[in-house]
């Protein structure tokens, strides 16, 4: 249970209407699309920017809270239920896409923008962001890279992981990180970004998943 202080702090640095720390806001927080898996966080928070991360991690390392990121909830491998309460950190206010660089055909986008809003930001130019997992509608971006999603034009075309080229995230002591780039001969050193790539278990590779 958190303290009223750490409460209004939390509000005061990521913005009063994305902090929920009421019971009843909390539960739809405590679960995603994977059956029997189920927690409560002890607050939900929603930034809008990368401080708005960076304030929030900064909270939990004082408080002791174990922090569960979340997209659109629809992962099928349990990683988006704050099983240990803490922090559910949802990501899907960061929404923006941010860059079509169509010289390069890359993007550049938030861990919160819908996977089809980029295929259709992409396609209205002319390009084609391939990755569709059946949940495309709703699931984020962030979500598809933890999960390395895939659908069906996966069998044609990869999966999340073969679009990949960047990425930029904060670890739990509030390090940023940056790894990769928009170029493809980007040789040196290890390839951090596979290692984040799929990091949060199995994709669901089909709502079959779902029943099993
Ligand atoms: C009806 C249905 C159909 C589906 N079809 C497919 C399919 O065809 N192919 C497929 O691969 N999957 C499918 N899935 C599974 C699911 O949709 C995918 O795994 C999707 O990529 C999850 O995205 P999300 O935004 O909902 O992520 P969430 O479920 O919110 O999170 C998934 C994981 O990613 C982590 N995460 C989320 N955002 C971030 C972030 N910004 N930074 C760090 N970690 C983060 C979470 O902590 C969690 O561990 C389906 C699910 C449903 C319910």
């Amino acid at each position: 249970m958190l303290t009223k202080a750490v409460i209004d702090h939390l509000q005061q640095k990521v913005g009063i209407g994305n902090v929920y720390h009421e019971r009843e806001d909390l539960l739809v927080y405590g679960y995603d699309a994977t059956p029997e898996t189920r927690g409560l966080p002890d607050v939900a928070v929603f930034p809008v920017n990368v401080e708005g991360i960076k304030a929030a991690l900064a909270v939990c390392r004082e408080e002791g809270l174990s922090v569960t990121p979340r997209g659109a909830a629809t992962g099928i491998s349990g990683g988006s239920a704050p099983v240990k309460g803490g922090m559910a950190l949802g990501l899907t206010r960061m929404n923006r896409i941010i860059e079509i660089d169509e010289e390069n055909l890359t993007a550049t986008a938030e861990a919160g923008v819908i996977t089809v809003d980029l295929f259709n930001a992409v396609a209205s130019r002319g390009l084609f962001y391939p990755p569709d997992p059946g949940s495309q509608n709703v699931s984020t971006l962030g979500g598809n890279i933890a999960e390395n999603a895939g659908g069906l034009r996966g069998l044609k075309y990869g999966v999340t992981r073969n679009y990949v080229m960047a990425l930029s995230g904060l670890l739990y002591d509030g390090t940023e990180f940056f790894t990769g780039g928009k170029c493809v001969k980007d040789v040196a050193g290890y390839s951090l970004r596979d290692l984040l790539v799929a990091a949060k278990g199995p994709s669901g590779s089909s709502p079959r998943r779902l029943s099993a």
